[in-house]
């Protein structure tokens, strides 16, 4: 009898393949968090202790170059921001084994943009932070998670007004909470 060897083929592409070759966004990045994203996480895990103000480790946070307002409604007086918590390994407290613990509805609009980029004035292209080996060929890394253009504009409209107001978007709009 032989015994051929075929050639190893993974199928896994996206934040899975991301998980296994490299620390993820969810295990390095410091989440702002809005007032509607403090909120609708507060009432969907019935915790408040997930978030605190906290100066940015990393100064590229508060100097997102051509978005002036990013710093003047994200960030408080001494520098300090509404920022998600994170284990002492740096992982976010919703990561799990599986991914994210909050449904797509209550996660940071911050997280949910991801990878795009955008100023105040709109969504203006892709973060290149996402590792290419999580791409197959010929594919790109908005197909393959799954982020649609128009829930990425509506998303950033409802970061924007949070920011500038300082107040939850979504309360009287519920068909904002269904994306
Ligand atoms: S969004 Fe990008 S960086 Fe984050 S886990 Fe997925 S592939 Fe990795
Ligand atoms: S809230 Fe979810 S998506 Fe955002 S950093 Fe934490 S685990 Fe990742």
């Amino acid at each position: 009898m032989s015994h051929v060897t075929l050639p190893l083929i993974d199928h896994v592409w996206g934040c899975t393949k991301c998980a296994r070759i490299t620390r993820t966004c969810c295990q390095r990045c410091e989440v702002l968090v809005s007032a509607g994203d403090r909120e609708r996480i507060a009432e969907y895990t019935g915790r408040t202790d997930f978030w605190s103000d906290r100066v940015p480790e990393d100064p590229a946070y508060a100097d997102p170059g051509g978005d002036p307002n990013w710093r003047a409604w994200g960030f408080h007086a001494d520098g300090s921001r509404p920022t998600l918590n994170r284990r002492q390994d740096g992982d976010c407290t919703f990561l799990t084994a599986t991914g994210c613990s909050l449904p797509m509805h209550v996660r940071p609009l911050v997280c949910r943009l991801y990878p795009y980029t955008y100023t105040e004035h709109g969504v203006n292209g892709v973060s290149d932070e996402c590792p290419r080996e999580v791409v197959p060929p010929g594919d790109n890394i908005l197909n393959v998670l799954d982020v649609r253009r128009a829930d990425a504009d509506r998303w950033h409209q409802m970061l924007y007004a949070e920011l500038r107001t300082g107040k939850r978007s979504d309360e009287h709009r519920p068909y904002l909470r269904s994306a």
